[in-house]
């Protein structure tokens, strides 16, 4: 079974992988395997005939920015690229899945709903606060702006639309003891989960 992890901005997507992966559980970061996907040449070289060799840096390799400029300002690069990329992504993750036994596996990915990523999970785990306290913690974390921070929230999906459409949700307005109690809690959940097969 494959849960998707995501959250908005600093509502502590890390701090809980963490935690599932201090129960034994193997976290797979979606960012980490789609970098790795540039340098395939299948996908390199659809990447190269479609946006032309100016996305190439000096070395050759993809420069991921250009790609990142090019699908931002137009939703059908987007969409081309999203439709190339994902079933590359859920055969790459199936790898890692198959090389490891666990009950189950954790696939952080942040920008879950933006990227219309939803298939390529079983289930989606949302970790949720309110946004002041986001904001908070980011602002602790990474001493920025709480403006540059809510321009940020501004290009995530909203919360209402991440909560109405996850299948989990663990609530991170505690503190760090309390999160460790509602990730035991998932983690036993997905146990059973997984053993009965009805995910
Ligand atoms: P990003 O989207 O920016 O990658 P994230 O969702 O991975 O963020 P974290 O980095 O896990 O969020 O958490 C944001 C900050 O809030 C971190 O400094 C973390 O230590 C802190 N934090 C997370 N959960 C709690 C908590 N329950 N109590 C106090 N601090 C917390």
């Amino acid at each position: 079974m494959i849960v998707g992890i995501t959250g908005g901005i600093g509502s502590g997507k890390t701090t809980a992988c963490r935690l599932f992966q201090s129960l034994g559980i193997p976290i797979i970061n979606a960012d980490e395997v789609a970098h790795k996907l540039l340098e395939d040449l299948a996908i390199r070289t659809a990447i190269i005939h479609k946006f032309g060799s100016s996305v190439l840096r000096d070395d050759n390799t993809i420069d991921r920015s250009k790609v990142k400029d090019l699908i931002f300002n137009s939703p059908l690069n987007r969409v081309w690229l999203e439709e190339l990329l994902h079933p590359a992504i859920k055969n790459a993750i199936g790898e890692e899945v198959r090389l490891s036994k666990s009950p189950y596996y954790l696939i952080e990915i942040p920008l879950l709903f933006e990227t219309e990523m939803e298939k390529t999970v079983d289930r989606i785990l949302t970790i949720d606060c309110p946004e002041p306290l986001q904001i908070e913690r980011v602002i602790r974390r990474d001493n920025i702006s709480q403006k540059l921070i809510e321009s940020i929230i501004a290009t995530q999906v909203t919360r209402k639309v991440r909560l109405a459409n996850s299948h989990d949700i663990i609530d991170n307005t505690g503190d760090i003891e309390a999160l460790r109690k509602l990730v035991i809690y998932q983690h036993n959940y997905y146990l059973d989960l997984a053993a009965s097969g009805e995910h």
